[in-house]
């Protein structure tokens, strides 16, 4: 492996300013998807800046109508907070369907956020549950903050603190796993609103969407019947070995239904 220098910040700013000044700099949350980058030479950052000892990225906390949850979470705290599962059960069993017990433990909600791959889970929770994803320079809605794969609003060397979660009537999130990995072949993540229902699918294309279809029909009918039939449209969903652009349109109705049972 190459050579690299390891900063361990206490505060935001230090974290900052090791990440400006540590030439080809990156963040490290709990590795699971760094780690393997860098050791196949995918990454190969100068300094590496930890962000397990700074202060203000840990914590879940219910505010009025927001669930805030720190970036540093780990996907196994989430599975077994009563805050959250209070406020969304539907989250907490989707941070329980993540990877394995390894994965959970350390993998955390920021680095999945800030990653922002097309098949992980959360991306689609963020985005049905409208949530605000905040940052150590400002805040982004989350339809604005998901810019495709592995693609995201945030700037070079901006740190997610915490997501806040609108907390809805009912949600739930389904998906069709990949039996080795555990990623999403198709996810989808369905939240009820007192204004309207939004639908996200994680897995199905190059980075998690909205099923704008699926929440007009089932924002007058929140029901399985009301979306019986409805399939995405597969020309713009991805082929690769796991599944077909095909299989995973059917695969969307599928999970959607599910997950409208569920809720
Ligand atoms: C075997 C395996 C199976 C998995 N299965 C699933 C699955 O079923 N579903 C799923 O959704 N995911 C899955 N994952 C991914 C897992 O959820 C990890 O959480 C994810 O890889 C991110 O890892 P991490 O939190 O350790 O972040 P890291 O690997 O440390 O960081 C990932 C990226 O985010 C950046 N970053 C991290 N934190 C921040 C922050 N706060 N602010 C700004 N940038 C930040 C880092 O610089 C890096 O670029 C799996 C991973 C593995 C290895």
């Amino acid at each position: 492996m190459r050579e690299f220098a390891y900063a361990r910040p206490a505060s935001l700013a230090d974290a900052a300013s090791a990440f400006a000044n540590g030439g080809e700099a990156a963040f490290i949350a709990g590795g699971h998807t760094l780690l393997p980058a860098i050791k196949s030479r995918l990454r190969m950052p100068d300094t590496l800046v930890d962000l397990a000892h700074v202060a203000g990225l840990t914590g879940i906390a219910r505010d009025g109508d927001r669930l805030w949850i720190g970036a540093m979470t780990t996907h196994a705290t989430v599975t077994g907070d009563a805050t959250v599962a209070a406020a969304i059960p539907g989250l907490a069993r989707l941070a329980a369907g993540i990877g394995d017990p390894q994965v959970r433990n350390r993998g955390t909600l920021g680095g999945v956020i800030a990653n922002n791959d097309p098949a992980a889970d959360y991306p689609a929770a963020v985005l049905a549950l409208d949530a605000i994803v905040e940052t150590d320079r400002g805040s982004y809605a989350a339809d604005d903050y998901f810019q495709g794969m592995f693609a995201t609003a945030l700037a070079d060397g901006e740190i997610v603190r915490r997501i806040g979660f609108r907390v809805p009537q009912a949600a739930a999130y389904a998906k069709f796993r990949h039996p080795a990995s555990r990623y999403a072949v198709v996810g989808v993540f369905v939240a009820r609103f007192a204004d309207g229902v939004r639908v996200a699918v994680t897995g199905a294309g190059p980075g998690v969407f909205r099923w704008a279809d699926a929440e007009a029909a089932l924002s007058t009918d929140f029901s399985a019947a009301a979306v019986k039939g409805l399939t995405l449209d597969d020309g713009d969903l991805n082929t690769d070995i796991h599944a077909s652009a095909e299989f995973r349109a059917h695969l969307a109705g599928v999970m959607l239904a599910d997950a409208i049972a569920a809720a």
